[in-house]
This record gives C-alpha cells, sequence and structure tokens, in this order.
C-alpha cells in the first residue's frame, strides 16, 4: 500500500484530515450498523444536547507500525470498555464494546496510508467520541446519539530529545469527589483548560492537581496519571476513585511487576512525601512516560535527582519495555496487540 507523502518526524500533535471516519448514528433506542464516511463535517441541530449540556465522552488511542511491518493498536478492548464506563455515567448508550474494536481496526484500514512506518516515531492518533444529538432544552439526556471515530497523524513526542518536565501544585481542583474524575468526558477537559494557561502563564508545564477534599495527596495532571519510583526501586501510582484509569498507567505497572521484577503498588500517594522519591513521570497515550524533573508548590521546589536532563534510570526501563512491547521488539502479553494488517 502506498503510504501518504507525509514528513512524518516533522508532524507536531494537531488535526491533519484523513480520507475515512466511522459514523453509527443511535435513535430509537438503538445503534445502526455504521458507515465509513469521507465526510469530515458533523451537522446537527442549534439544541443539540452535547452543545447545551456537555453530554460528551472521548477515547484516545495510537495505531502504529510494529519492527516486523504489521499495523497494530494497542489493548483496544480496554478502550472499548472505558467509554462505556463514561458513557454509563453521562446516562448515554453504551457501543457496544465488540463492534467499537471492529470499528477502530475497519478505520484504522481505511486510513493505512497515514499510519506513519516503524522507526519514524510518528504514529496514527485514534480518536472515538460520542455525543448527544437531538434538541435538548429542560436538562435531561439526549434520545439520539452519534458514535464517530476519526484518525490523525501525529509526530514524535519527543521531537529533539526528552526534558523533564516541571509542574505545580494547582490550587484548582480537577475533580470533586463522587464526581466525574474518573471518565473520559469533554466536561473534565472544559474545566481544566483555565488551570492549564494559568499555569503556562506563569512558566510551568502541567498542574499536579491534588484531591479536592482534603488538598493533602497526589491526583493526577489534566490529562495523565503519575507514577512515582521510591528510593529502593519501588514503583507507586496513586489510587483514588476521582482519577481517570489510564490504560498506559495500568500496562507500565503490569510491565514494572511482569517484566523488570520490580515492586509495584497502586496506593493512596501524599504530597508530604513526594520529595522522598527518586523519579517522577506523568503517563498516558501521547507520551507514553513524560519524566517530570521538578515540581514546585507554592514556591517550594522538589527536585528530583533524575534531574532535568534525562529521563531517570527506571523511568527510563519502563519506558523502554513498554514501546519494545508495542513495537513488536518484546514479546507481548496475550491480547495486548491488536493487529490490523
Ligand atoms: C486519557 C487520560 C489519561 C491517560 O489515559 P491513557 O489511557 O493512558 O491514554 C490520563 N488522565 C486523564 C484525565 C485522561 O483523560
Amino acid at each position: 500500500m502506498e503510504k501518504k507523502n507525509i514528513d512524518w518526524s516533522n508532524l507536531g500533535f494537531g488535526y491533519v484530515k484523513t480520507d475515512y471516519r466511522f459514523v453509527s448514528d443511535f435513535k430509537d433506542n438503538a445503534w445502526d450498523e455504521g458507515r465509513m464516511t469521507q465526510d469530515e463535517t458533523v451537522v446537527i441541530n442549534e439544541c443539540a444536547g452535547v452543545l447545551q449540556y456537555a453530554q460528551t465522552v472521548f477515547e484516545g488511542m495510537k495505531a502504529y507500525t510494529t519492527q516486523d511491518g504489521r499495523i497494530v493498536t494497542f489493548r483496544p478492548d480496554l478502550n472499548a470498555s472505558r467509554l462505556a464506563d463514561s458513557a454509563r455515567r453521562l446516562e448515554m448508550p453504551v457501543f457496544p464494546e465488540d463492534r467499537f474494536v471492529e470499528a477502530v481496526v475497519n478505520t484504522v484500514k481505511a486510513n493505512a496510508a497515514y499510519v506513519p512506518p516503524y522507526g519514524s516515531g510518528a504514529t496514527l492518533y485514534i480518536r472515538p467520541y460520542m455525543f448527544g444529538t437531538n434538541p435538548v432544552i429542560g436538562v435531561k439526556p439526549a434520545d439520539e446519539y452519534q458514535f464517530r471515530i476519526f484518525t490523525t497523524p501525529v509526530g514524535p513526542y519527543f521531537k529533539g530529545g526528552v526534558k523533564p518536565l516541571t509542574i505545580r501544585i494547582s490550587d484548582f481542583d480537577r475533580a470533586a469527589p463522587h464526581g466525574t474524575g474518573h471518565i473520559k468526558a469533554g466536561l473534565n477537559y472544559a474545566m481544566s483548560l483555565h488551570a492549564i494557561m494559568d499555569a503556562h502563564t506563569q512558566g510551568y508545564d502541567e498542574n499536579m492537581y491534588l484531591d479536592a477534599a482534603t488538598r493533602t495527596k497526589v491526583e493526577e495532571t489534566g490529562g495523565a496519571n503519575f507514577l512515582f519510583i521510591t528510593k529502593d526501586g519501588k514503583v507507586v501510582t496513586p489510587k483514588s476513585d476521582s482519577i481517570l484509569p489510564s490504560i498506559t498507567r495500568r500496562s507500565l505497572m503490569y510491565v514494572a511487576k511482569e517484566y523488570l521484577g520490580l515492586e509495584a503498588e497502586e496506593r493512596e500517594v501524599y504530597l508530604d512525601e513526594v520529595k522522598d522519591f527518586a523519579e517522577c513521570g506523568l503517563c498516558g497515550t501521547a507520551a507514553v512516560i513524560s519524566p517530570v524533573g521538578k515540581i514546585v508548590d507554592h514556591g517550594k521546589e522538589i527536585c528530583f535527582p533524575s534531574g532535568m536532563d534525562a529521563m531517570g534510570p527506571v523511568t527510563q526501563k519502563l519506558y523502554e519495555t513498554l514501546t519494545g512491547i508495542q513495537m513488536g521488539r518484546l514479546e507481548a502479553p496475550e491480547g495486548w496487540l491488536k493487529v490490523i494488517e
């Protein structure tokens, strides 16, 4: 198959229109059979539920080329079940999980010319999402929905090398106890925009959010979970009902235990103990892991021994092992790679 003429290694993270997208409509209590379309526009009523009351949920995943030339996605079944959880929390109909995986496969297949070659560092980002389409003015769930999947090629995350991040403790909260922090909904991002713009203005890359109830425990950033490495080499990730369950983080915890023989634990992490960790990283689909070099708590700096020039040694090992599995250089656990072609 002929690849598109794209300068893969210089792509950024932005929208590039590809040839095909999947669309399925929910009406009269049922999803239709769905279709592949070349039309990138969405036309909905001015009073659509999504426009009035933000009834929308999404997923984010990647397709890429492995060392032996296969096009694969990583654990799409987990994105399917997470989207189902998100939909249920916002009173939206669930798009059947097996049909979700099938639609992802078909959308990537239709856009195979946009899947970057092995070694370019670039990937094809996949965005499944769902939203209420019919007019809703009294506050209630919509009756009609659209589920779509589009793809867009994105460049290597660490262009020009890894630069550890400087983050601040945020005075804004991301998620309330018993709220919607654990689902992947646009509403969680809308309210984080002011906090991230303010962080950037103050010279920080990201916000570390604390638990809203006590403001003593680490939650996550706006779009990535935390991993910490203790001085004796244990991997620790915060446990909380208001953290979005990152598939990357869950995979890294497995890799830590099963591939690297490290102790790995998910538990409450107090802000007070962060200064005692040896390494810190942010994990999510986009970067896999971004190292954090420094955390600033209202002028008080926590500088990790791994410094501002490179990933810490354990973070690096975790990164290399998971990307090795994803790229087919290391054997993947059963079911982790979904081969598209
Ligand atoms: C998507 C997301 C993550 C990362 O999840 P992955 O499945 O690893 O991509 C982390 N935090 C938030 C708030 C997210 O929306």
